[in-house]
């Protein structure tokens, strides 16, 4: 994949940039693997500074910053500014809690005193995807240099200019270097990475293909690896719910980013009791919106990330359709310049269909009408992914009850996922493992020491 931005509201190739040699990118790894040797001494509240400023500037350049991501993807120009908010709030999140969450941890023992010491382990190399080109970095980052660690992206190549204003904030912040680098690398030269002992700790984020490439070569050489991977998040209503209250948030959930979040709400699951209610206004909700250009805030519908994105997603709706499915609204691409595809419902999906097996990574809802909770809990849990998923009912106790059944890494009750800094982020299946965000996401990449003092025994 060429390392470039391509604006998809109208595909025009709007810049190229070079992948870096072996010798420069061995010359990159040396400045972090010797900034890490100051930066782990480094007092915690000095590293929060860089943090702190950090997110000082991306809230002072937050236009500057959005625009960038909306020509790079896509991104409406509002979640665009959104995003920017919720990533410096990322950054200030663990500027201020993370000298508490690296606080000594005792544990109650016999004949002496013990506690666990969180301790930096050097350079850890983020594989990060282009759906939330700012905010996906920072939820590695902010906990990594607060803990002493260094960081390297590889980010995705469609996002090349994202990716270099995230280490210029960090050199104007006033990062010594190497403390942020970015990497114009392609995916195939990741695993080689893996080989190198100055690189200690391994994530990605993104498909379940690049993932298992990433474990694989992370496994071969012993290094630890974090995977947050995709997802088919079930968003069950209860007959119980509030209808209109529900169908706002399912619009939220699945046709926010263009539909194109791990832990959007793919698949839709109401109880046949309101089934058809829920249909009817969720369907209404989602027709006749504006379609145009991403960096018009009055804009509802705007491209996907790119034609590629597109056309994988237009097969898949064609061959769901091919099988049986039916299509409520939408279904096909928009008939103008650029990635653009209409909002979408199928229904009458079946297993064995390619949406009920695949991830619709676009704005498609598949809707399903079941019985009762009892087939909600069963239709949600038959999917190979396990990363989020909703459940909306009057009765949080029923809720938490359903969640409870739920095989997944995070449920939200009565709302649509979102993430947040001071709640853990991550799946179980084939949707990854560790945990990013709140306390949990500093823990991945530290090693917790052991230190045990014992009693002097005085003859
Ligand atoms: P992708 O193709 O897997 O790309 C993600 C990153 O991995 C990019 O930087 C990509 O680089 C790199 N990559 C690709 N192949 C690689 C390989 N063999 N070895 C190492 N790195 C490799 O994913 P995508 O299509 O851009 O993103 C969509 C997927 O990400 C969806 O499945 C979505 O659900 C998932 N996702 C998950 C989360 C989460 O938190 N769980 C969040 C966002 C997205 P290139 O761009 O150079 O190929």
């Amino acid at each position: 994949m060429p390392i470039q931005t391509v604006n998809p509201y109208n595909n025009k190739i709007v810049k190229t940039f070079d992948e870096i040699s072996d010798s420069i990118l061995e010359n990159k790894i040396a400045t972090a693997h010797n900034a890490y040797q100051s930066w782990k001494n480094t007092a915690v509240k000095e590293r929060s500074e860089l943090l702190f400023k950090v997110a000082e500037i991306m809230r002072k350049r937050k236009r500057e910053l959005a625009e960038l991501i909306t020509l790079e993807m896509g991104k409406l120009i509002a979640q665009s500014e959104s995003e920017i908010e919720m990533c410096a709030s990322v950054y200030e999140y663990y500027a201020k809690n993370g000298e508490d969450f690296l606080k000594d941890k005792p544990i109650e023992t016999t004949g002496g005193t013990a506690f666990v010491r969180y301790s930096p382990i050097g350079i850890v190399l983020a594989v990060e995807p282009w759906n939330y080109p700012f905010n996906q970095v920072a939820r590695l980052t902010a906990p990594n240099i607060i803990a002493g660690n260094v960081v390297m992206l590889k980010h995705a190549s469609n996002v090349p200019q994202c990716a270099q204003m995230i280490q210029s904030i960090f050199e104007e912040a006033g990062a010594p270097e190497g403390i942020f680098t970015n990497l114009y690398l392609a995916g195939k030269r990741i695993a080689k990475l893996a080989e190198d002992p100055r690189i200690v700790g391994m994530s990605l984020t993104g498909s379940e293909a690049a993932g298992s490439s990433l474990a694989e070569a992370a496994g071969k050489n012993l290094k630890k690896s974090v995977l947050e991977l995709g997802g088919s998040d079930a968003f069950i209503v209860l007959e119980d719910a509030d209808v209109d209250f529900a169908v706002e948030k399912a619009v939220l959930g699945r046709f926010g980013n263009m539909g194109q979040a791990c832990t959007s709400a793919k698949r839709i699951i109401v109880v046949e009791a309101i089934a058809e209610e829920f249909l009817q206004k969720f369907g209404t909700a989602i027709t006749g919106l504006k379609v145009g250009d991403p960096m018009d805030v009055d804009t509802k519908i705007g491209p996907m990330v790119s034609e590629d994105a597109l056309k994988t997603l237009e097969k898949q709706v064609n061959d769901t359709v091919k099988e049986g499915a039916r299509v409520v609204v939408g279904g096909k691409r928009i008939d103008r310049e650029g990635a653009f595809f209409e909002f979408t419902i199928l229904t009458d999906i079946k297993p064995g269909m390619t949406a009920y097996k695949e991830e619709l990574f676009g704005p498609v809802a598949s809707f399903f009408t079941v019985k009762d909770e009892a087939a909600a809990i069963a239709l949600a849990n038959d999917t190979s992914f396990g990363l989020g998923g909703a459940v909306f009912s009057k009765d949080t106790k029923r809720a938490v009850n359903v969640a409870n059944q739920m095989d997944t890494g995070m449920v939200f009750i009565n709302e649509s996922l979102a993430s947040r800094p001071d709640l853990p982020f991550g799946g179980t299946k084939r949707s990854g493992y560790g945990r990013e965000l709140s306390a949990l996401g500093i823990e991945e990449f530290v090693n917790k020491k052991l230190i045990r003092i014992a009693d002097i025994i005085k003859k």
